[in-house]
């Protein structure tokens, strides 16, 4: 996930999760040290109105508002390249963690399992028993006296 989009959602939970100690309010006051002012502003816009800057995208549906998004936002997401906003209801968008990344085409291919058992023993004759015997001899071309007529 994109440190940007990290370090928010960290903020969020923080900001939303109800308790307010010494200890969150410094890692709130670090955590907002390290957002852009402007994507901190727009976060701060919707949590003034008691909204989430963010939304978590389930099966390319913004959670925040439950539309479908473009194909082209999910794939900007994945790549971890830029920010996305949800066109609809105006939330930073990211992927659950477990989301697996963009398909390659190229599936891992599971390895043949091997039986645990040991190998019976080859019940074929062993090696020595080879055989010997000569090969076939020749068959014996009878030659017929030929018989010339006289
Ligand atoms: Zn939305």
């Amino acid at each position: 996930m994109d440190e940007l989009i990290r370090n928010l959602l960290a903020l969020q939970n923080l900001e939303f999760g109800g308790q307010e100690t010494d200890d969150t309010a410094a890692q709130v006051a670090e955590l907002r040290g390290k957002i852009p002012p402007p994507v901190l502003g727009h976060y701060d816009r919707l949590r003034v109105r008691g909204k989430k800057g963010l939304a978590v995208v389930n099966n390319q549906v913004c959670s925040g508002c439950h539309m479908r998004l473009p194909l082209a936002v999910i794939m900007t997401l994945r790549h971890g390249q830029d920010l996305q906003l949800c066109d609809n209801c105006g939330r930073y968008l990211y992927l659950p963690d477990e989301t697996p990344g963009v398909p390659t085409g190229e599936e891992p291919k599971p390895k043949p399992v091997r039986s645990p058992r040991r190998k019976k023993k080859s019940l074929a004759p062993p090696d020595d028993l080879k055989l010997t015997a000569s090969p076939p001899a020749p068959l014996q071309i009878q030659i017929q006296p030929r018989l010339s007529p006289e």
